[in-house]
């Protein structure tokens, strides 16, 4: 398939590392309640089949956020909240969970943030790490997979609000071809049946 993408990761190889990272954290929050936190929207998918890897007591909330001005490298990662979390986490086991980190500095700026509501601890969980663009120091505790420094969309990636729902993980050849005709990927989504 290369009609403008090719697939990175497969829907079989996602089910298969979201289980291990979902026995992972149940390993590691024994006798705990952790409260899962999902950034929307891109992390959803991936937190909706997290969570049912996990064999715990396990609660989760939804923050939503947007970028101030032309995105996170122009910004130092300070975003808006624009839905905050329900709970307070104060004295909580929190997991952030993350689609994709890029240059992280969108992730350090949240986990300041949340840090300071003084939980009682606080890991990250991201589904693909893009490390060479990692311009913070993060600890990553759990990881799904490494991504290659490409523009990536499906399970919940998007390109201006599509192809959240592909169930493969799909690496573009040309982000600029993508942004100027949205629909260069017909034949890739017609291989998945759309
Ligand atoms: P960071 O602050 O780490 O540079 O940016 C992280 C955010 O940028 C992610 O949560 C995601 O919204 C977006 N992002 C970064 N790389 C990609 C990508 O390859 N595909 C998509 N769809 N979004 C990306």
């Amino acid at each position: 398939m290369s009609q403008g993408a090719v697939v990175l990761f497969t829907e079989e190889q996602i089910k298969h590392r979201v289980a291990e990272l979902g026995r992972a954290i149940t390993a590691d929050y024994q006798d705990r309640s952790p409260v899962l936190i999902s950034i929307l929207k891109g992390s959803a998918i991936f937190l909706a089949d997290l969570f049912r890897e996990i064999d715990l007591p396990v609660r989760v909330d939804f923050m939503s956020i947007s970028s101030y001005g032309a995105g996170s490298e122009a910004t130092g990662g300070v975003v808006r909240i624009l839905k905050d979390l329900e709970q307070d986490i104060g004295g909580e086991h929190v997991i952030l969970v993350e689609d994709i980190i890029d240059t992280g500095l969108t992730l350090s700026y949240l986990r300041g943030a949340l840090a300071a509501r003084e939980p009682a601890s606080l890991a990250v969980c991201a589904l693909l790490d893009k490390s060479v663009r990692r311009i913070p120091t993060l600890e990553i505790r759990y990881r799904g997979f490494d991504c290659p420094d490409r523009f990536v969309l499906g399970y919940g990636l998007d390109h201006a609000e599509r192809y959240r729902n592909l169930p493969s993980i799909l690496a573009v050849e040309s982000q600029a071809s993508l942004d100027e005709d949205p629909d260069v990927l017909r034949e890739v989504l017609e291989g998945f049946g759309r």
